[in-house]
């Protein structure tokens, strides 16, 4: 009696990544057929994850140039071509994985990220942000109430529950902020000074006679306008610093 020990098939696939989604490869990797070993018949996701690039990223799935979606698994042979979002394809009839964005995009940033939560917050975009964050709770707030979550960590956009998400290429924030204006398209879309940088509530004109007690004497002697948020009741004002930020805020408006 002979007894095979059964280990799995191993079996072969080649699978070749688009424009921006070579970002995420190693630079051996890029822009080239890539030949891996698969274990049985794993869903396209799972491979194209494994390799690297978060599935939120992916626009169009060709499987030896048919169509599939993420839960097409692969064969032996299997030749594989992704896509990212805004890269024509000649024929139109693909499936297109990719999430519709809406026109005022909503966002949940991880707890890395709290300059560019106040950026965006300062240009108007509403921005879920909070310093002791969990990942699970990124996830639970990004799925259930629709916003983009921007991270680094590619780990938080696997979750196949995660349909809108974004991974942040720069460390920097201010270019994080430019990378989101040029991938979801809103540099019109720009309303500054109408959300707390501290909170995310709405900012709204207040009278100076509501809130004189609170201002500090020289505030109250130079300035006449003033908005408070609505939520955590903080009040601004056009003091020194808006000039600077005004100028951001220009910045942030044009290309670059
Ligand atoms: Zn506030």
């Amino acid at each position: 009696m002979s007894i095979n020990i059964h280990k799995g098939d191993m079996t072969s696939i080649s699978i070749h990544f688009y424009g921006n989604l070579n970002d995420f490869l190693p630079a051996v990797r890029r822009r080239k057929q890539i030949v891996t070993q698969v274990n049985g018949q794993p869903a396209v996701k799972d491979t194209i994850e494994a390799l690297g690039v978060p599935h939120t990223e992916v626009d169009v799935i060709l499987v030896n140039n048919q169509s599939v979606d993420f839960t097409y698994q692969l064969h032996s042979k299997d030749k594989v071509k992704v896509y990212p979002k805004r890269i024509e394809l000649p024929a139109s009839q693909h499936k297109h994985l990719y999430p519709k964005i809406p026109r005022f995009p909503k966002f949940v940033l991880d707890c890395h990220l709290g300059k560019l939560a106040r950026y965006l917050r300062l240009l108007g975009f509403d921005t879920v942000y909070k310093k002791h964050f969990p990942d699970e709770n990124v996830v639970e707030i990004g799925v259930q109430e629709k916003r983009i979550i921007l991270t680094r960590d590619r780990g938080i956009l696997k979750h196949k529950t995660v349909k809108l998400g974004y991974c942040l290429r720069s460390t920097v924030s201010l270019s994080q902020v430019q990378e989101i204006m040029d991938h979801y398209n809103l540099r019109t879309r720009i309303r500054p000074f109408c959300r707390c940088l501290e909170c995310n509530g709405r900012v709204l004109r207040v009278a100076k006679k509501t809130i004189e007690a609170q201002l500090p004497p020289k505030t109250k002697e130079y300035y006449q306008n003033f908005y408070q948020c609505r939520d955590c009741k903080r009040i601004y004002w056009q003091g020194s610093h808006y000039g600077k930020l005004l100028k951001l805020v220009n910045r942030f408006k044009k290309n670059k």
